[in-house]
């Protein structure tokens, strides 16, 4: 019958994008599934709802219930601490609303342009600066990436595509294929670089159909993770990276300092280790964008750089990340 071969015909939804539905938001629902009903009252006021709980429920299974402090959590956990006061914490924190092009082109270093695909992430970091800029109006995707793509096709001075956003991984296959046509047929492009944290916070997003996609693209491929904590990779991310490394993906890693989740020697050394055993090079440990309502993460540039010279000590060279700030206006990610 007609109606039956209509519905047999919509395809299903991919599992990643299902999970995606399931997300918790709510924060009361998050301490209950971790055992921490009790402190309710470390949380934002409910309404204040500027920066929103997100977090994929895979994620959530990777926390340790009862334990108040779990390095997973407070990545996610929106804590009345946010509200208070932060002096030298601003909205624009790296002044890259200036630097945004209104096509979601970024050109700040050589050799490279970095897109903003889209304004999604599966995850909402605390200590990020999107919480201020969903940026949902200057992403490369919101005019079908012609103008990006024109901007990159007339400046033979650029090598690499960076993909970032949000998160380029939330956009689906098709539209990845699209903007992957595109650049394929950009002569002088000849590097794509990815910059996502669901192949670590959703690892079930590397599935089968987005691997053969990534191995079938006649680029050199690079993808940077983003893992602050050995806690976050288990099994399914290691199948996720074993995925990308099978389809020709050099697998490297940022992270970013942040007190009370990996400012010690001991984390930060165990997440290297974490890293190398799932096949990814540690890339940049970044010092946090000074954005309002992230104060409580911060580590001090002095006990960043005692943090680096022990790393020194306890690992190869190749284990140890760079230590960087994003400055505005610079040339480069500036090292400490
Ligand atoms: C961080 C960044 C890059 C990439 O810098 P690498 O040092 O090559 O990792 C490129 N473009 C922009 C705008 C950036 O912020
Ligand atoms: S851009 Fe990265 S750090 Fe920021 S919320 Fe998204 S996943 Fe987290």
């Amino acid at each position: 019958m007609i109606t039956v071969n209509r519905r047999l015909a919509q395809p299903p939804l991919p599992r990643w994008q299902q999970l995606w539905r399931e997300a918790v938001t709510d924060p009361l629902e998050l301490l209950r599934l971790v055992g921490l009903e009790q402190h309710a009252r470390r949380l934002l006021p409910a309404g204040d709802t500027g920066f929103p709980l997100r977090v994929p429920r895979g994620f959530i299974a990777r926390m340790q219930t009862g334990n108040p402090d779990d390095p997973l959590l407070l990545q996610v956990l929106p804590q009345v601490a946010e509200n208070l006061p932060q002096p030298g914490f601003v909205h624009d924190a790296v002044g890259d609303a200036a630097a945004r092009s209104a096509h979601g082109v970024l050109q700040k270093y050589a050799g490279r342009a970095l897109l903003i695909t889209t304004g999604s992430c599966a995850v909402n970091c605390r200590y990020c600066f999107r919480r201020h800029f969903p940026y949902a109006d200057e992403t490369a995707a919101a005019n079908g990436w012609r103008a990006a793509l024109a901007a990159i096709a007339t400046d033979t001075t650029v090598t690499e595509v960076i993909l970032s956003g949000g998160d380029p991984l939330s956009l689906s296959d098709a539209k990845l294929a699209e903007l992957g046509s595109a650049l394929v047929a950009i002569p002088h492009v000849r590097r794509l670089r990815i910059h996502t944290r669901l192949p670590v916070v959703m690892p079930e997003r590397v599935d089968a159909a987005f691997a053969a996609w990534l191995a079938a693209l006649p680029l050199q491929k690079v993808v940077v993770l983003h893992a602050n904590h050995a806690n976050e990779l288990d099994a399914s991310v290691d199948v996720a990276c074993a995925r990308l490394r099978d389809a020709g993906c050099t697998l490297l890693n940022q992270a970013v300092l942040l007190r009370g989740i990996n400012h010690s020697a001991t984390a930060l050394t165990a997440l290297s280790e974490r890293l190398f055993a799932a096949g990814v090079l540690p890339y940049y440990l970044h010092q946090l964008d000074r954005v309002l309502g992230a104060a409580h993460f911060e580590v001090t540039d002095a006990e960043a750089l005692a943090l680096i010279a022990a790393l020194r000590h306890s690992l190869p060279g190749y284990l140890v990340p760079r230590l960087v700030r994003e400055v505005a206006g610079e040339p480069a990610k500036t090292p400490l």
